[in-house]
């Protein structure tokens, strides 16, 4: 079975991804299945590049079919912060606490109306001859006022869903994987990689 290798270490984004891929005929690994990887620095100006490349850096080292997966919270009233700065939105030695605290004290004195937000999801396939494709999702939500929920990780306990009424921290797992952001890009994603395979030399 061909090998498609995930370049990230956040073990509860690999989860998502890994269910989101699980019909795919692909043996899915990551990072944490290979000793002595290099460290990506994720100094992109887009999600898009950040996304090209951890999977492109990978896919030189081990000569891997690679899947790249960048993705954040991007709040309109923010001017689009955290975005690419998601996971170190409060500073060295972050954690999904202290970006939440930090995110809450930001919105502190804005109303529901403007607290509109998106969550984005950027894919990239790279295989050793370069990059194959990068594919997009996004999920539109509003932060609510405090944290709700134990599900999913990141913001997820702030990020309100109206359609729903929940957050995606009080969301059933299995409707997050129908609507996020990742869903929507891996659905894309899926597409290409079948694509990849068919046109492959059996
Ligand atoms: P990355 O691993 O560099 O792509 O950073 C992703 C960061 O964006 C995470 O650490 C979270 O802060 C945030 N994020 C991305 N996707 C999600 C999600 O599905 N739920 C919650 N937070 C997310």
């Amino acid at each position: 079975m061909k090998e498609l290798l995930i370049a990230t270490r956040n073990k509860k984004k690999l989860k998502e991804i890994r269910e989101l891929l699980s019909d795919l005929p692909l043996k899915i690994t990551s990072l944490a299945d290979y000793k002595d990887m290099p460290r990506i620095e994720e100094d992109g100006q887009t999600f898009a590049e950040n996304a090209v490349k951890k999977a492109a850096t990978i896919s030189l080292y081990t000569h891997k079919l690679v899947m790249g997966e960048d993705s954040g919270l991007q709040v309109k009233v923010l001017k689009n912060k955290p975005g690419i700065y998601s996971a170190r939105f409060s500073g060295p030695g972050a954690t999904d606490k202290k970006n939440n605290f930090k995110l809450l004290r930001e919105l502190k004195k804005v109303s529901l109306k403007k607290r509109q937000a998106r969550y984005r999801c950027f894919a990239a396939l790279t295989d050793y001859k370069g990059i194959i494709d990068v594919v997009s999702g996004s999920c539109t939500g509003v932060i609510a006022f405090k944290a709700k929920g134990k599900n999913g990780f990141g913001y997820d306990p702030l990020f309100f869903v109206e359609r729903y009424q929940k957050t995606f921290g009080e969301m059933d797992p299995v409707l997050k994987a129908r609507i996020s952001h990742r869903a929507c890009a891996l659905k894309k994603f899926k597409e290409v990689i079948k694509k990849y395979l068919a046109d492959s030399p059996k």
